[in-house]
């Protein structure tokens, strides 16, 4: 049955953006915090008070619309959206609707047949609005401003997605691009990215679209899967019963995995969106835009490029140190640090990967520094060090940043390289362990084992193992 239709999907794409400040006033957007301890008259909505555009959000506007080659508009105003509710406490949110920022972008999203071009319609400034706490004990609700005023772009595509995989690849693609550019941390579940999803269905072969709706609160690309696949089989078993899809604002609930109505899809026309006077236009100069585009980084794809042929890394692995930009310039500093780029890719790649994952840690938290990892690097190199002391000052450093040289010499991981006291401490092994030697010589190999123990415990640990087994067999056969 679902052959015979396809999902039409579009976003409306939310980012947070990390500058420091709020949008319209000098408040900290930092996360957390007393509970109203982040407002000002401006970010409460008080009579008289007066927005000022933070500069630092309009360039971060330019940077994501020239990432994901949008058109920037010259002269791109401010409109107030009409609505009363508590977390909004001027009764409008000032956002963007006649003169958004961008327009006419594009990404390019790879996908199984190849990759897949995604059109997107505009970007705008706009304001987040603060967070109602409902107390059911006590029948009360409560309102942190905090959060109102923290700066946002929406993104909006155009409906050119016909999957689960080719949202998720653009919201992807989206994230990279942004934290790339360092404007957004772009994380679901932390809700800095919040995506709106837009789905209607259509018979295959239709060339217009059926009316769609409009799905909520999605914080991972498990829920977004779910829901573009539960949303899109109810709306197939409403046409398939003759009855039609209404257009709505509905609400998924991951535990459920169904979703139901919020309310009936308001336009823009309900909101009665006019200009806002308390703002003048914002307009971007030649020189603006020029500065922008020069400051735009290395995005993945050349950063990929470029690591294939400088470091001569499998493509896994370049994959693994491209997917945040933290990562990569951390390799980076800490290959030039070192001077020997593989091994140092290897430990962020296996090490690093592996304490992240089971202390459930994101790629971008290294806690550690480049400095260090270069230090363990290159004593591991130079055989200072075996490779399970490697990897226990390794682990040490993950937790508290330790200077691996000081941190081994503490804990006597250094490896001994007095020669006169590791042949002392082999010919002690040799005459303490007669049977051993016996069997050994008799053809036993296995018999080594013991003398090398000997030597270890003699020199409690602190000797390269290879280079015991190497002096003991040069001993007993020279
Ligand atoms: P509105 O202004 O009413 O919110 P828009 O035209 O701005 O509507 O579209 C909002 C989002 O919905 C966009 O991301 C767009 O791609 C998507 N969209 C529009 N029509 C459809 C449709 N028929 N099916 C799926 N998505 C759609
Ligand atoms: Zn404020
Ligand atoms: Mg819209």
């Amino acid at each position: 049955m679902t052959q015979r239709y396809e999902t039409v999907i579009g976003l409306e794409t939310h980012v947070e953006l990390a500058t420091k400040t709020k949008i319209f006033c000098a408040c900290s957007t930092a996360f957390g915090g007393k509970p109203n301890s982040h407002t000002c008259p401006v970010c409460t909505g008080m009579p008289g008070s007066l927005p000022v555009l933070n500069r630092e959000v309009l360039n971060a506007a330019i940077a994501v619309g020239l990432a994901t080659n949008c058109k920037i508009t010259r002269d791109s105003r401010f409109d107030r959206k009409n609505y009363f509710y508590p977390d909004n406490p001027q009764n409008y949110q000032i956002s963007q609707l006649y003169a958004p920022i961008c327009t006419d972008g594009h990404v390019t999203i790879t996908t199984e047949a190849g990759p897949k071009t995604i059109r997107i319609h505009e970007i705008h400034m706009e304001e987040d609005a603060g967070k109602l706490i409902h107390d059911e004990w006590t029948n009360t609700s409560l309102v942190d401003y905090n959060r109102s005023g923290v700066p946002l772009l929406e993104i909006v595509s155009e409906p050119d997605m016909r999957s689960a995989e080719e949202v998720i690849a653009y919201l992807e693609k989206l994230r990279m691009l942004i934290s790339y550019l360092g404007a957004s941390d772009c994380k679901l579940q932390e809700g800095s990215m919040r995506a709106d999803i837009n789905i209607s269905v259509r018979p295959v072969g239709s060339t217009t679209f059926g009316t769609r709706t409009e799905m909520k609160n999605l914080n991972s690309f498990k829920a977004i899967a779910h829901c573009i696949a539960g949303e899109t089989e109810r709306q197939i078993e409403l046409l398939e019963m003759g009855r039609s899809v209404t257009q709505e604002t509905r609400r998924w609930d991951e535990n459920k995995e169904s979703s139901r109505a919020m309310r009936s899809k308001e336009d823009a026309k309900d909101y009665r969106y006019f200009p806002d006077p308390d703002l003048p236009p914002v307009h971007v100069t030649e020189a603006q835009l020029e500065k922008a585009a020069a400051g735009l980084p290395e995005f993945r794809e050349e950063k990929t490029e470029r690591f294939r042929k400088t470091y001569g890394l499998p493509e896994k692995d370049i994959a693994i140190l491209t997917e945040v930009r933290q990562t990569a310039d951390f390799f980076e500093e800490a290959g030039r640090l070192s001077g020997e780029p593989k091994k140092t890719a290897n430990y962020l790649i296996v090490e690093l990967r592996q304490l992240q994952k089971e202390r459930g840690l994101d790629a971008d938290r290294i806690p550690f520094s480049a400095e260090h990892l270069a230090s363990l690097v290159r004593m591991s190199t130079d055989g200072r060090i075996s490779s399970g002391a490697a990897k226990q000052i390794f682990a040490a450093m993950f937790e508290a940043d330790v200077d691996p040289e000081s941190y081994a010499e503490t804990n006597g991981l250094l490896i001994v390289r007095d020669d006169s006291a590791l042949d002392s401490a082999v010919k002690n092994a040799i005459a303490a362990n007669p049977k051993a030697v016996e069997d050994y010589r008799s053809g036993k190999k296995k018999a080594l084992g013991a003398l090398v123990g000997a030597v270890m415990k003699e020199t409690r640990g602190q000797a390269d193992p290879a280079e015991v087994n190497k002096r003991i067999i040069r001993t007993l056969e020279g």
